[in-house]
């Protein structure tokens, strides 16, 4: 008789259950010597890639240098493609720190995300006309100019701060720009004369190899996306011919990441900001680099010593050498869209928690510890667990976890479940989500410790899903950098939520990149 491998068998016991849970929450356990040497080893990969090309980490220069005095004026168009709505934004910077917003959301449809990028660019450029037709119902073009009466087009959304008043910032911000006429020359004859365009800053939240404030080539999709026809190429000059095509009288300024965005959208209003970092559907981090320490830099003079890196930490550690991975990551990873690339994303970000949680409740599901040994249908499909019902069971606090029990039989179709498998999978959750936060400080403690903030101390802004709703992961976060750090890292370094930021910072840049080809600073 063929024995039964142990590892696929029921528990015998309580105490063997017990032994088999604790075993897992060690494995999803972040120690600080773990936190440690992830922290360290990221560095070190920013530094290669600050030195050459190619590397793992990529460290994009973003062609944004200097900051933000909160002065900045007109009125400017932002589109951001996130990991999963389009956002069309009009934004009017109004000095002061002042700014106003008017956007809408478009939900990106599946197909587009993996169909011919052509089409999408088609889909941004309609939404985009439809947007802007609906700003000004009456067809004639807007001008671009600062003194414009913003009265009619400011409604929805707005935001302002008007904190510490802004005691002169001197250093302005200056975009540094060898090429922003329109991306393809031959559409400056055509529809409206360039100075009769509205400006747009691009938030495009992948990588790209920036050659310019609007020049730059797609490395590689990321997240839910996998675009034909697009990788490789340059991007703006794609966006701007479907402009061409649905005759959308617009230029784009600027490409910008939307951690370059959030950077810029806070340093508005809150000079201190000096990192910039995206917890949602994916993640990344920009900070402000010494240009002397950018030793790839092959751009030419720079009128400032400092430029925005884009770091792209999502792709730390393909290699594998230090990130505590369980059977568990290595088997979402194996069946995502591009395995073996983005590891640390795939730890850390909402697109994949949910999925990595779903994996672990199988596995116990499997070792007949879950659910009597039973699955369901709905329960058995990939990335059907979605990471916002794990911010609802770990909020669910209810004496028999009501909420939880919603979610695994109403939503998922477990026939029943007791309480004790409601607070296991409460316990998977909670273990999933807190490694997540934790291998966040460890990305931002690299950042802090290669800008030489950790002492100076500074305000990180902050945007995505995961660090707005996620339950504590701000906290977890924070005890993970007080551990790292010591707990005076608390009043040095201030985490603070730009909802939404990489708007307003888009068309920041935007403006920026405008002025300065207007005044022939190329
Ligand atoms: C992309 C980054 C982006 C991040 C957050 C990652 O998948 O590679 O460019 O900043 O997601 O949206
Ligand atoms: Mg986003």
């Amino acid at each position: 008789v063929r024995k039964l491998d142990v590892m696929d068998g029921p528990p015998k016991n309580a105490d063997e259950s017990a032994a088999i849970i604790e075993e897992l929450s060690q494995t999803f356990h972040v120690s600080l010597a773990q936190m440690k040497t992830i922290s360290e080893q990221l560095k070190k990969e920013m530094q290669k890639g600050l030195n050459q090309e190619g590397a793992t980490v990529a460290m994009i220069p973003t062609f944004v240098s200097g900051r933000p005095t909160g002065e900045e004026k007109g009125r400017y168009l932002a589109l951001d493609l996130g990991g999963t709505f389009l956002r069309v934004c009009e934004v009017d910077l109004c000095g002061n720190k002042e700014f106003k917003i008017r956007q809408k959301k478009y939900k990106v449809p599946l197909s587009l995300k993996e169909g011919d990028f052509c089409d999408l660019c088609d889909f941004i450029a309609e939404c985009l006309g439809s947007f802007i037709a609906d700003l000004n119902p009456g067809g004639s073009i807007l001008s671009t100019s600062s003194t414009h009466d913003h009265s009619t087009t400011t409604a929805g959304s707005s935001s302002s701060s008007s904190s510490s008043s802004s005691s002169s910032n001197d250093s302005t911000t200056n975009v540094n720009n060898n090429s922003n006429a329109a991306p393809s020359s031959h559409h400056e004859s055509t529809v409206q004369p360039e100075q009769d365009k509205y400006q747009l800053g691009f938030t495009f939240s992948f990588p790209v190899f920036q050659t310019s404030i609007n020049r730059g080539v797609l490395k590689q999709w990321t997240k839910g996306y996998s675009c034909t026809n697009s990788v490789h190429k340059d991007v703006v000059e794609m966006l701007q011919e479907a402009f061409l095509r649905k005759q959308v009288p617009v230029n784009i300024a600027a490409i910008v990441n939307d951690t370059v965005g959030t950077l810029m959208a806070l340093a508005y209003s809150v000079p201190e900001t000096a990192i910039g970092v995206i917890l949602g559907t994916g993640t990344n981090a920009c900070y402000y680099e010494q240009m002397k320490d950018i030793k790839k830099w092959d751009g030419g003079e720079t009128a400032t010593d400092e430029m925005v890196i884009n770091t792209e930490w999502g792709a730390f550690d393909c290699e594998r050498l230090c990130l505590p991975l369980t059977i568990h990551d290595r088997k979402v990873d194996r069946e995502s869209l591009r395995p073996r690339q983005q590891m640390f994303e795939k730890m850390i970000s909402g697109m994949y928690l949910g999925e990595i949680s779903r994996n672990v409740i199988l596995h116990l599901i499997d070792r007949h510890i879950l659910f009597d040994g039973y699955s369901s249908n709905d329960l058995n499909k990939a990335y059907c667990f979605d990471t916002s019902y794990m911010s609802s069971i770990e909020l669910d606090d209810t004496p028999d976890l009501q909420e939880t029990r919603h979610i695994l039989e109403d939503v998922l179709s477990i026939p029943s479940t007791s309480l004790t498998d409601r607070q296991l999978v409460k316990h998977v959750c909670k273990m999933v989500g807190l490694r997540a936060a934790r291998l966040s400080a460890c990305g931002l403690a690299a950042v802090l410790k290669q800008s030489n903030l950790v002492s100076a101390g500074c305000t990180i802004g902050i945007d995505g899903s995961l660090f707005e709703h996620y339950p504590d992961f701000e906290s977890n976060m924070m005890q993970a950098l007080k551990e790292l750090f010591g707990p005076y890292i608390a009043y040095k370094v201030k985490l603070s939520l730009a909802r939404d930021g990489s708007g307003l910072g888009a068309a920041i840049i935007a403006m920026l990149a405008h002025k300065n080809a207007r005044r022939g600073d190329i």
